[in-house]
């Protein structure tokens, strides 16, 4: 029967890795998979997840199902965490469900979408995420792409502008809620303004991918346009991921935050987002979970956990703004330090990837992708003279 599989797709970042691990030289630089490194280049357990997680150790007695939508307490402390005081959610409006991380959260918006809304037309910006797209898919609905950058490598307002004014009343368009993978070109808090009004009058619903506050400018700064836009929608949803800003990847922690017109079809938008959540995971995966809730009830460690996000945030920016100041004739880095996040998107051709690769042990993704947190004092002068190399070819 599987031999009438069609071929896989194949990931990019994957085979990146697989290149890296089968090369010899001890100096490899990887700046592929995008999971925050620090300064010895390690993927680092924040001090404040230890010590959580030491706690429940200590103190669970009990591997008893969480139920289909998860840990109350653990979505409203991270709601509060993330957007306290929402008027939304003091309306009754915001319904949420504990999801296997941002991706489970997307994959769920998406069903409930497609179980709503059939027709829908999802508008995303691309470049984008790689998953984005086939997660749209994997639902049998339609994406509809636009550019999201401009010439100038900021995010294109203009774009998304006409996007929103030909989309039809009934259809999503995704958003990055900051920090966008991979280009770092964030929306500014007039444009998320303007795109909020267009979208609640037009009837349109916004979809927010949401997978890194506190790595742009802070908690609040980067959460300020999507804060802007459920302040005005009827309809949303926010897929919010504790991947990176509590450095839970393999745990699997976040929620979908859905929010909605009335009290009434919250409470059945949540009801059914737990149904659906059934027939894809049954019940999310508790330990990630169980160790944000545990960070946010105590304010020590909600404090530790705030102080070491913006260390982990100040480190990323510096390495941008170092990036931007490398000198070279003909590639132009100086976007660098106005974007935000772990990601940059440099304007490599394929041959410029493989002769960092080859002849640097650079790694880049084909896109020309990196993950700016994969550099650091020891790797930075290396990979800027590989850069100068390649620009010169
Ligand atoms: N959205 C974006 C833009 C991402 O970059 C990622 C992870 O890399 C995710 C969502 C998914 O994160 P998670 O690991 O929580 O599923």
């Amino acid at each position: 029967m599987f031999d009438r599989l069609p071929p896989a797709r194949t990931d990019s970042l994957m085979q990146l890795g697989l290149l890296m691990q089968a090369d010899p030289r001890a100096d490899k630089i990887d700046l592929g998979v995008g999971t925050y490194r620090d300064e010895r280049g390690a993927i680092p357990i924040m001090a404040a997840v230890k010590t959580a997680e030491q706690t429940i150790l200590n103190t669970q007695t009990s591997k008893g199902y969480v139920g289909p939508a998860g840990d109350r307490e653990f979505a409203l402390r991270l709601q509060d965490a993330t957007f306290p005081g929402l008027e939304a959610a003091a309306a009754g409006r915001l319904a949420w469900i504990q999801t296997p991380g941002g991706t489970g959260a997307l994959r769920l918006a998406l069903q409930l979408i497609a179980q709503a809304n059939p027709g829908a037309h999802v508008w995303i910006g691309t470049p984008t995420w790689p998953a984005h797209l086939p997660l749209i898919e994997a639902v049998g609905l339609k994406a509809q792409t636009y550019s999201h950058l401009d010439a100038d490598g900021a995010a294109n307002v203009e774009a998304l502008n006409a996007t929103l004014a030909q989309a039809q009343s009934g259809d999503v368009v995704l958003l990055h809620g900051c920090c966008h993978n991979p280009t770092g070109a964030d929306l500014s808090l007039d444009a998320w303004r303007e795109a909020a009004m267009v979208a609640a009058n037009r009837g349109l619903t916004p979809l927010i991918d949401l997978a890194y506050p506190g790595l742009g400018d802070g908690v609040e700064e980067d959460v300020a346009g999507v804060r802007a836009l459920l302040d005005v929608c009827e309809t949303a949803l926010v897929a919010l991921s504790c991947s990176k800003s509590f450095g839970l990847y393999r745990d699997r922690a976040g929620m979908l935050m859905m929010l909605s017109g009335s009290v009434a079809t919250a409470a059945n938008l949540g009801q059914t987002a737990a149904g659906q959540a059934r027939l894809l995971w049954s019940n999310p995966p508790d330990h990630g979970a169980a160790v944000v809730k545990a960070v946010l009830s105590s304010p020590e460690l909600t404090h530790q956990w705030r102080a070491e996000l913006d260390a982990m945030r100040v480190r990323v920016n510096a390495v941008r703004a170092r990036l931007s100041g490398i000198p070279l004739q003909r590639l132009d880095l100086s976007r660098l330090s106005q974007q935000r996040g772990m990601f940059a998107l440099l304007p490599l051709s394929g041959d410029q990837v493989l002769a960092l690769r080859e002849r640097h042990a650079v790694y880049v993704d084909a896109s020309g992708r990196i993950n700016v947190a994969g550099l650091n004092d020891s790797n930075f002068a290396r990979f800027a003279a590989g850069l100068a190399d390649v620009d010169l070819a």
